[in-house]
């Protein structure tokens, strides 16, 4: 897409810190990380978000995320290594291609908020409902 800027770094028209590459994807570190070694990866075609995205892009954007993690596993020994993937400017998707975020965590950093939240127990007849109409929905 020709605006896209993870399309123009895929192109190479901007330049960016490549990790990994193979036919169907391409990663990079975010150069507005989170953490030390925030990687993004994403699928070379574009597709906007999880709605979009072929099935067979998908698969190669996750299967490269374990040879990536491995290997953040290895270079920077984190505790734990977060995959977050945002869809919709809803839920604050700011580059319109789909991209896995892989943030990695150690001890003394921040807790990342939306991997940290209070357990109460929901509405249990409600939540019912909603398994129900969402289970009908799917095609
Ligand atoms: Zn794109």
């Amino acid at each position: 897409m020709e605006d896209c800027i993870f399309c123009k770094i895929i192109k190479g028209d901007i330049p960016s810190f490549k990790v990994y590459e193979d036919d169907r994807v391409f990663a990079f570190e975010d150069i507005n990380p989170i953490s030390r070694g925030h990687t993004l990866v994403i699928p070379k075609a574009h597709a906007q978000d999880l709605w979009e995205i072929p099935e067979e892009d998908l698969a190669a954007v996750h299967k490269a995320s374990k040879k990536i993690i491995a290997a953040i596993k290895k270079a920077l020994n984190p505790s734990g290594v977060a995959c977050l993937q945002l869809n919709g400017r809803g839920a604050n998707q700011v580059v319109m291609h789909y991209h896995l975020h892989l943030i990695p965590r150690s001890g003394d950093e921040p807790e990342l908020p939306v991997s940290s939240w209070e357990l109460s127990q929901g509405d249990m007849e409600a939540i019912k409902e909603t398994a129900a109409k969402i289970a009908a929905a799917i095609a």
